[in-house]
């Protein structure tokens, strides 16, 4: 058995992704840094763990695409010969933030297909795989991290669909967790609050007010690195006997107080 854990991380190439992506090849793993549209980030991660000792390379998926989760899971095998751990991060926000009396079929579309359509057949796409490999003795156990967010219980009624999908992660999280505790497989959802990234971007003056407000008890910004530790933590297998579960990345933002 090749002694390097592999893992794909699914919008690897910008924020948390990239985050998630630079904590695992600390960690000594190889890793797929997959992207949808920009090459030039994912070949920045990927230059910047190679020129720190580590293993990693580019692969170009829409997760939405069957065609496209085919050749990602293809390409991971060709390379490395083995699949430990999958991280479904890629997510797209509400396209154009509209009200919940506004919103669109073509937002509800793309977003559904990214956050959860994709996370999904990848996911069972790549446990399929895992299960292989395992019954072959060619890993010994898999890991399956799924990032859904803050919006999986808070309402933003200008992102329905963006919520919804967050929302479904948690079910998702849980149906594999199930299914695949015999095989070795573990499935955990970490939940980030907002997290400084180009997606949140957009709103920075309105976080930035709400968070010196005490909008949640640790006044900062949540930073891709808060995220990548939890995900580190999970794939250095610091929860054996635990699948199904969610851990929050919020600075406590879940917590209801009086
Ligand atoms: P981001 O900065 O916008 O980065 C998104 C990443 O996903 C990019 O690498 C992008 O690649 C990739 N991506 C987008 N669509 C894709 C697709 N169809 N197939 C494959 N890759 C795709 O986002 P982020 O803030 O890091 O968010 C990452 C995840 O965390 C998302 O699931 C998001 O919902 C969740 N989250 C974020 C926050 C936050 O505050 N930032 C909070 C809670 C949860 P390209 O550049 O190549 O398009």
């Amino acid at each position: 058995m090749p002694e390097t854990r592999v893992a794909v991380v699914t919008g690897g190439s910008r924020g948390i992704g990239r985050g998630i992506c630079e904590e695992l090849a600390r960690l000594g793993l190889a890793v797929v840094v997959n992207y949808a549209t920009r090459p030039d980030a994912a070949d920045e991660v990927v230059a910047g763990i190679t020129a720190s000792g580590g293993r990693a390379i580019a692969a170009k998926a829409n997760v939405g695409s069957a065609e496209d989760r085919d050749s990602l899971v293809a390409k991971t095998l060709e390379t490395f010969g083995r699949v430990d751990v999958l991280v479904n991060n890629a997510g797209i926000t509400s396209q154009g933030r509209k009200d919940v009396l506004e919103a669109t079929e073509e937002s509800w579309n793309v977003v559904f297909d990214t956050n959860l359509k994709g996370p999904f057949f990848l996911t069972q796409r790549v446990a399929n795989e895992m299960i292989r490999l395992i019954g072959e003795g060619a890993i010994p156990s898999g890991k399956i991290i799924n990032i859904s967010s803050l919006s999986r219980f808070a309402v933003s009624v200008n992102r329905a669909d963006y919520c919804m999908t967050k929302a479904a992660i948690g079910m998702m999280t849980k149906l594999f967790a199930q299914r695949l505790a015999e095989q070795n497989i573990n499935v955990y959802e970490v939940s980030p609050g907002v997290i400084a990234s180009d997606m949140t971007a957009p709103v920075k003056e309105k976080y930035d007010k709400l968070i010196a407000e005490g909008l949640w008890p640790i006044r900062r910004w949540g930073q891709p690195d808060d995220v990548a530790k939890a995900v580190a933590a999970l794939v250095q297998d610091y929860f054996p006997f635990s699948t199904g579960d969610v851990f929050n990345v919020d600075g406590g933002f879940h917590l209801r107080s009086l």
